[in-house]
């Protein structure tokens, strides 16, 4: 089987809330996603999907990854893309860093894999761990009060885990913790998620303040070293999410002790198969994970399925359904939240029919000699 034609397309993915708030003033409306796809000689497509966080969320945006996959597809034109190890290995000695752009690659290549074995994704990963998959939902920054009144809302919705987008003013995160916390049972979750957005002291300050509470505290600063130093201060469980942005990055932290839970996103690691790594890793050393990527569609959503589910459970801290956040659906067979739970599909590959409409006029279209 070899690769025969690269191509992408923009999707534009609009909010059904709007739009979407986090640390330090940030904000989306809509986000700008690459559907990626890989065409094999013998005509099977494998699609994958990259949607950052808007250019401000980690050092990756969203035409960067259109410019990237020019970069890189065509020396991909021509390889086997069952074998994934080689595949990424290739994309590694082209393009040096940018594991935000290779992931659309890799996961279309994992799609493909399934196609072609007759197999499920998250089988080829590992297996399928229960029945489905808990999800947590994001709480768009607000005041205290509208952010409590959402937490509510979407609790009647079935999610039992929740994540808060502080990072702002301290005295009134302090507040939209106390606030959530009040409107939730004892048997559900609830992480501080700061966005990198505290100061070392006001983070130490905003963990003591609530210290009394049932709270997880979240990549309260921007570097690693000053995460680290609110860790060894605060007693409250604690997660890293940007810092960990590679496998050397989390073998550090783990020798450090330096968090209970970390948060895996696909396309900030490179992919599926990067992201396995340090999933398996993480199981190996008894550390749990929200297994999600930065945003997305339906194919993120997928993908994100796929990978959860072949997580023993154990390990699952939360995982995310980004593709009820948007309004627009990109593919059939995507996943779809009963509860607050999703499963990955019994069907092959990734198990998603990309809806034809998106695949007009494409951003880029590589093809073979
Ligand atoms: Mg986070």
């Amino acid at each position: 089987m070899q690769i025969a034609r690269i191509f992408a397309h923009q999707v534009d993915l609009p909010l059904v809330e709007s739009s979407y708030q986090w640390a330090s003033g940030k904000s989306v409306s809509v986000f700008d996603s690459t559907i990626v796809g890989v065409e094999t000689k013998c005509g099977l497509v494998g699609y994958g999907e990259v949607c950052p966080l808007g250019p401000v969320y980690l050092p990756a945006y969203a035409a960067g990854v259109r410019t990237g996959l020019r970069e890189l597809a065509p020396s991909l034109i021509g390889q086997d893309p069952r074998q994934l190890a080689k595949i990424n290995d290739r994309m590694d000695v082209v393009l040096k860093g940018h594991p935000y752009v290779k992931s659309g690659i890799d996961i279309a290549c994992w799609d493909l894999l399934g196609k072609s074995t007759n197999m499920p994704v998250c089988e080829l990963l590992g297996g399928r761990f229960g029945e489905s998959v808990r999800l947590y939902r994001a709480i768009s920054q607000l005041p205290p009060d509208q952010m409590a009144a959402n937490v509510a809302k979407y609790r009647e919705e079935g999610y039992t885990r929740f994540q808060l987008k502080v990072g702002g003013d301290p005295d009134l995160d302090i507040e939209r913790i106390r606030a959530a916390r009040e409107v939730l049972p004892a048997t559900d979750r609830l992480v501080a998620d700061a966005n990198t957005g505290w100061t070392q002291h006001e983070a130490i300050r905003v963990a003591r303040a609530v210290r009394d509470l049932d709270v997880y505290i979240e990549q309260p600063c921007a570097t690693y070293e000053e995460c680290l130093t609110v860790r060894r201060q605060i007693d409250q469980p604690f997660i890293l999410d940007e810092n960990i942005d590679s496998l050397h990055a989390l073998l550090r932290a783990k020798a450090d002790g330096a968090m209970d839970v970390v948060n895996l996103k696909i396309s900030k690691l490179g992919g599926l198969t990067r992201t396995r790594q340090l999933r398996d890793l993480c199981v190996a050393c008894g550390i749990a994970m929200t297994l999600e990527d930065s945003w997305g569609g339906d194919i993120a959503t997928a993908a994100i399925a796929h990978l959860a589910h072949s997580t023993p459970e154990a390990n699952r801290f939360t995982s995310t359904d980004f593709n009820s956040y948007v309004t627009v659906s990109t593919a059939v067979g995507a996943p779809t939240r009963e509860q607050g739970r999703m499963s990955a599909s019994h069907e092959p590959g990734l198990g998603i029919e990309v809806r034809p409409e998106m695949l007009k006029s494409p951003a880029l279209d590589i093809f073979g000699a």
